[in-house]
């Protein structure tokens, strides 16, 4: 073999020693494909059909997430068999069941789980279908499930007050709704997420879903929990061939088929979301303004169905001229905040624009680190730390996008379903109908974006193009979105003080008070005395009923709110009153470098010049990195709403209300965001109630370092929560244990106990020796183990 030696520059700024990795990986990659298995001969091959004979299945071959959905519904029926037929083995029942059996079945599912919808019913009918075709291998008599359908759509649907599919409404989001979330988000935003870092995610969620109209299961993790009780296995584990071996003698011939179906199948090494590998990063140069940008390319490839069939779909990003919708800049910075980029010099957001294409090529890939390719861009967070290799969770990203629309005083809740809504809509008769299905992923011949995505506000003048009048495009744009409702006075807990304080009790709730009354006699302490069991039962139901209730009474209000603010507002112009002016609720101040972001991208003037534009792209990069392990301010513990509303304060909770702490004046600012802290705001003596690590913990804004707890034992508390458990797992591993308090100076300690002496005589602090910390997580599981988890109706 003749070797061709390259005279070109191909390879220059190659580094000297590349040819031993190159080497290096070839190897691996030879020796695997060498290792391949050897082919069988005839009698293996008889072999392996005696076998397939014996484990004979026509089981279905179902998606996991399908799997899933079918061991969850088995629980249910598990529920049913020894409750109400009364028998354990429940694949027996299900073989035998009958038509009525089925109907009676869906009747104890209205009736005891908590289903509002028809579609919901009908997806368990479906599943209930697929479970018998699991367990008899047969399938359902197509008379009896429509039989069932019948029955409940007759019977069970209009007594259970269930509403049919397509009338809860489907809110479309549009550009006006996304510039909203995405300001509120970053400037207005007082709950605490716990991380600067969520934040970001969040608003690379928002940015990405509404530019590409993704499932959210494309972004973050929206898998399903596994059912822990066992049931998954007992619906699948006998799908497998199983080993033959039991009784035959393991002979040559079954070896080597055994070697290959036996082997553990290789997995798919990666979570489902949008990982690193999936994003392509480049320089790329304008080729008519020659200017240089980064740019983007995004391969979707998790959505639903991919597993039976792929079809990756790719998407482009390109910087945008408002800076708060450029999701190029908020990837670049949480790239930049994991060290991602392979290339060494690209360490800050200067080093990443001064990147350009040598030569004549249009365009310069930035390549991720090997170990990074794998890892989710979005993760979730435990406790204000970043997880290194968990994906962002589906249920983080619809509670908060749920909650900040309302927060924004829109009417109804918004979920991903509505940008996904917003981006088919968007590209409905702007791009070519097979384009638009390709960006939703929809097989045109199933009309599915007719039938379930179209927006149902019909989005054409049609009286005034029958009328030959000009067509009034202005207003329709704005009719057919849900930004048209949107009242900015308005918000998600809006509830007057009138109506916590004059709510009548819940008649449910004061049964289970009355009775756990009963049990206590009159005792405060409950440890130990007879009913104790049913005593915190109780406590934990009442606070569960509780909760829901005060959830119901904001939604209700919010309804009535939006009902009637029209018709107030104009009995008030009639009385000739004056509008009341519409306050700005102030910016966030806490973290500076939220505080600049917000001021940045929500302030952002329409004249900049192209190269005032590069500079605060550069500065909106820098300061989202450092944003990025910034700690939150925690979410102010809600004391009772009724005891919030008569500002009783409640248990004597001193939280300061996140949003403006006095204290930090614009000459003071300055101190939060210095890294060093002037020493006299940390003295070495603390208050008894404050904690030894927040005060040390220079991630956190300044009034969470010095927060004061209301009483010793809370304190305590909350230290063990929340940083024991760290604190333990350094000193097993050998670590030093180290005080962080500014005045200490990183002093090390080679035990917990003798950073308990410290703390105690150095800062004065008390905290809980180990036995005392034994004693109360022994308490704690104990309590824990008496009261079931029930599932409340409401
Ligand atoms: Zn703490
Ligand atoms: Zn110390």
């Amino acid at each position: 073999m003749s070797r061709i030696i390259n005279n070109t520059n191909a390879n220059a700024n190659a580094p000297p020693n590349c040819h031993i990795e190159f080497l290096q990986q070839f190897t691996v990659k030879e020796h695997a494909r060498l290792d391949r298995p050897e082919v069988w001969t005839a009698e293996e091959h008889a072999f392996h059909r005696e076998l397939l004979y014996t484990t004979k299945s026509n089981l279905p071959d179902h998606a996991p997430e399908t799997r899933i959905n079918l061991a969850i519904l088995s629980k249910k029926w598990k529920r049913y068999c020894t409750e109400k037929l009364k028998t354990e083995d429940q694949k027996l029942a299900i073989k035998n069941i009958d038509c009525e059996t089925l109907k009676d079945f869906i009747t104890f599912i209205c009736l005891n789980y908590n289903n509002k919808s028809q579609g919901s019913i009908f997806h368990y009918i479906r599943g209930f279908q697929q479970l018998y075709r699991l367990a008899s291998g047969e399938y359902m008599n197509r008379n009896d499930s429509e039989e069932v359908y019948r029955y409940y759509r007759t019977q069970l649907a209009p007594r259970f007050g269930h509403r049919p599919p397509n009338t809860n409404g489907k809110p479309v989001l549009n550009v006006d709704t996304l510039r909203v979330l995405l300001t509120f988000n970053i400037a207005y935003d007082n709950g605490g997420l716990g991380l600067g870092r969520l934040r970001l995610q969040l608003t690379a969620c928002y940015q990405l879903l509404c530019y590409t109209g993704v499932r959210p299961g494309e972004l973050v993790d929206a898998q399903r929990k596994m059912p822990t009780d066992g049931s998954f296995e007992e619906l699948f584990d006998s799908e497998a061939i199983q080993s033959a071996n039991n009784n035959d003698v393991m002979d040559k011939v079954s070896i080597k088929v055994n070697q290959l179906l036996l082997q553990e199948p290789v997995n798919r090494d990666r979570p489902k979301a949008l990982c690193y590998e999936d994003i392509l990063f480049t320089i790329v140069r304008h080729p008519v303004t020659q200017q240089v940008a980064p740019a983007m390319a995004i391969k979707f490839v998790n959505h639903k169905g991919a597993d039976k069939r792929p079809k990756p779909t790719i998407f482009f990003f390109t910087p945008t001229k408002k800076l708060i919708f450029d999701v190029v800049l908020t990837i670049a910075a949480l790239a930049l905040a994991d060290k991602a980029f392979a290339a060494e010099s690209i360490t800050d957001a200067l080093s990443l624009f001064q990147k350009r294409p040598w030569g004549t090529r249009d365009c310069i890939a930035l390549r991720w680190k090997p170990e990074m390719l794998k890892i989710p861009v979005f993760r979730r967070t435990r406790d204000s730390a970043l997880s290194a290799n968990e994906a962002m969770l589906y249920s983080t990203l619809n509670t908060e996008m749920g909650q900040q629309s309302l927060d924004t005083g829109h009417e109804q809740k918004l979920t991903p379903r509505s940008s996904r809504r917003g981006a088919g809509n968007a590209a409905n008769g702007d791009a070519p109908d097979t384009v638009r299905d390709q960006m939703m992923r929809h097989d045109p011949k199933f009309a599915t974006f007719f039938n379930a995505y179209l927006n149902e506000f019909a989005k054409f003048d049609l009286q005034n193009a029958f009328l030959e009048e000009e067509k009034q495009v202005q207003l329709f744009r704005m009719f057919a979105h849900a930004s048209l409702t949107r009242d900015p006075r308005a918000s998600r807990n809006m509830v007057p003080k009138e109506v916590w304080e004059n709510t009548p009790p819940d008649p449910d709730i004061v049964k289970l008070e009355m009775e756990r009354d009963a049990l206590k006699q009159g005792h405060y302490r409950i440890e130990g005395c007879a009913n104790e069991k049913r005593i915190r039962q109780l406590g934990n139901d009442i606070r569960l009923m509780r909760a829901q209730r005060d959830r119901r009474i904001v939604k209700g209000w919010h309804e009535y709110y939006f009902q009637h603010r029209p018709t107030w507002d104009l009995d008030a112009q009639a009385r000739g009153e004056v509008e009341e002016h519409f306050r700005e609720p102030e910016m966030h101040t806490t973290i500076f470098e939220r505080a600049e972001l917000a001021r940045i991208l929500c302030l952002q003037p329409d004249d900049w010049t192209g190269e005032e534009l590069l500079q605060h792209r550069i500065k909106v990069v820098h300061l989202m990195v450092a944003y990025c392990d910034k700690k939150e301010p925690r979410k102010i513990i809600k004391a009772r709403p009724e005891a919030q509303a008569s500002r009783s304060g409640g248990k004597g909770l001193k939280f300061i209300a996140a949003s403006e702490p006095k204290l930090i004046t614009a000459s003071k600012s300055k101190l939060i965001t210095s890294s060093e802290p002037a020493l006299n705001l940390f003295p070495m003596l603390m208050k008894t109630t404050q904690c030894p690590d927040c005060i040390g913990d220079d991630k956190m804004p300044l009034m969470e370092r010095t927060f004061e707890f209301c009483r010793d034992t809370v304190r305590n508390d909350h230290w063990e929560d929340r940083h024991l458990t760290g604190r333990e797992r350094a000193e097993q591993r050998g670590e030093p244990i180290i005080c962080k308090h500014p005045a200490c100076g990183d002093r090390k300690f080679k035990h917990l106990d003798h950073f308990r002496a410290h703390v105690k005589s150095d800062h004065g602090v008390a905290l809980r020796s180990h036995e005392q910390v034994l004693r109360r997580r022994l308490k704690k599981a104990k309590h824990r183990e008496m009261v079931v988890r029930t599932r409340h109706r409401n």
